[in-house]
């Protein structure tokens, strides 16, 4: 095997189980990470002295460093998968307690090692187990501030945009930045200004912007995979402050309450779009609305004697389209759909709801159904166009819709709901012929 192979082996070997945390929902999920952070911190504090990969003749990654990457990682899984304020004093205790297991630990048995009390018979040597104490304290000191400056930069740039794709890369790029803080402060710290310090710092700066680079990918896979999760973290309104000082029953209590609010917020919200008119999925008219207009409309052209005409569209599977991509897929369709079905037609007159579920229709008040088949037509041919996958369906690999259109002119008929049951029954003749597609007689 190459270095760089049994270097990247390394690394997956590091990512896999707190990767593997992530899927567990349970306590057993919590306690697992701290004791996978704890081992790291010791292994750490081991492989540093042991091992090192030498990726070019000037360039070597030491085990420690590639420990030190796995821990960041892990650390920034667990905070944004648990989201509970006591991660990072619970941290900052675990640090604490490791570094003074490592230091009284090794240094005993380097001690042991040395003296006549115990056998060596592999002859290990006692200077692997020396550990400084300054350097201990310095490496921990490090890592809890730049977790600190991580969940700074995650909690300001948050608030930049609300696209997460986007912020699952700054969170990425600020996680590689912040290790290749690292590769410079350690040093400067550990060694002080000193002749050789520019070449070590730059090695060690190019080895940590490596290994960061490779523990980006389980990051990135995580924030993807675990959008949910992550989601969350976004929405808790949590400060520094709070996380550092606050005592724990009352950053609780106020988390409690920015949930109460936001659901609350969220009912409110609700029901304001509801009075609205207006559908708060999609943006179209809702259900309501579309009947006090279609009201309206009738009496309109029922005083002007002119045609109406009244198109009535549903989603084809799309009971298999949420069973397959899930409900929350579901609704992103839905808001697709919604925006090219608004854009079907551009008269102010015209009015385009959502009547239910994944039933959507259009209002057209002065106009006859001949005139606009075409525009209809030119629907399915869009939804062909810019195809939003449907692995479920039977009838294409994209979604499609079926539509019923009927027209009449209102003064013959008694009432707006007979307009309404002919364009269903067509709609569902367009379901039964084998759907995608328009049915108009
Ligand atoms: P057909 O081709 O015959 O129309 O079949 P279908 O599966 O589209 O129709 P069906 O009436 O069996 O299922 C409609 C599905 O739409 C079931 C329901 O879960 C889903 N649905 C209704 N409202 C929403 C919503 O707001 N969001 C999501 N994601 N799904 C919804
Ligand atoms: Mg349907
Ligand atoms: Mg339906």
């Amino acid at each position: 095997m190459t270095t760089i192979g049994a270097f990247l082996l390394n690394i997956v070997l590091y990512s896999v189980f707190p990767l593997y945390f992530t899927t567990i929902n349970t306590r057993l999920r919590t306690v697992g990470f701290y004791i996978y952070i704890s081992i790291v911190l010791v292994l750490g504090g081991l492989a540093g002295a042991v091992y090192s990969f030498p990726l070019t003749e000037t360039l070597h990654i030491s085990g420690g460093n590639l420990a030190y990457g796995a821990f960041m990682m892990s650390t920034v899984m667990l905070i944004i998968i648990e989201r509970d304020v006591t991660t990072f004093q619970n941290m900052i205790r675990l640090v604490v307690m490791i570094d003074l297991f490592v230091f009284l630990g090794f240094n005993f048995l380097a001690w042991l090692l040395e003296s006549e009390q115990v056998l060596n018979p592999l002859h290990v040597p006692a200077v692997v187990f020396r550990v400084s104490l300054w350097v201990l304290i310095l490496g921990g000191v490090l890592i809890l501030g730049e977790i600190l400056i991580l969940l700074f930069i995650f909690l300001k740039v948050r608030k930049l945009t609300s696209n997460i794709s986007a912020l699952a890369f700054i969170y990425t790029l600020a996680f590689v930045l912040i290790l290749c803080m690292d590769g410079f402060l350690f040093p400067l710290l550990a060694f002080g200004l000193s002749s050789d310090l520019v070449s070590i710092v730059f090695g060690n700066v190019l080895g940590k912007m490596i290994i960061a680079s490779c523990y980006s990918l389980p990051m990135l896979g995580f924030y993807f995979v675990f959008q949910r999760n992550f989601i969350r973290f976004l929405d808790a309104p949590l400060t520094i402050n709070e996380l550092v000082s606050a005592p724990r029953k009352k950053l609780l209590e106020t988390l409690y309450y920015y949930e109460i609010r936001n659901r609350q917020l969220q009912r409110d919200k609700q029901e304001l779009a509801e009075i609205a008119g207006c559908d708060g999925l999609t943006d179209l008219a809702n259900r309501r609305r579309f009947e006090q207009t279609i009201e309206v409309e009738w009496s309109r052209c029922q005083r002007n004697a002119c045609a109406m005409t009244l198109v009535i569209g549903d989603i084809d599977y799309f009971k298999q389209y949420n069973d397959s991509y899930g409900h929350q897929q579901g609704d992103v369709c839905l808001r697709k759909i919604a925006a090219l079905w608004g854009n079907i037609f551009n008269r102010p007159s015209d009015l385009t709801a959502r009547i239910g579920g994944e039933e959507f229709a259009i209002i057209l008040p002065d106009t006859h159904l001949k005139q606009i088949l075409p525009n209809l037509q030119r629907f399915l041919v869009v939804l062909q166009e810019q195809p939003i996958p449907h692995r479920a369906s039977s009838i294409a690999s994209h979604v499609t819709m079926s539509i019923g259109v009927a027209d009449c002119m209102p003064q013959n008929s008694s009432s707006w709901q007979e307009l309404f049951a002919v364009a269903d029954q067509r709609l569902y003749a367009a379901k039964h012929d084998g759907r995608n597609r328009i049915v108009s007689e």
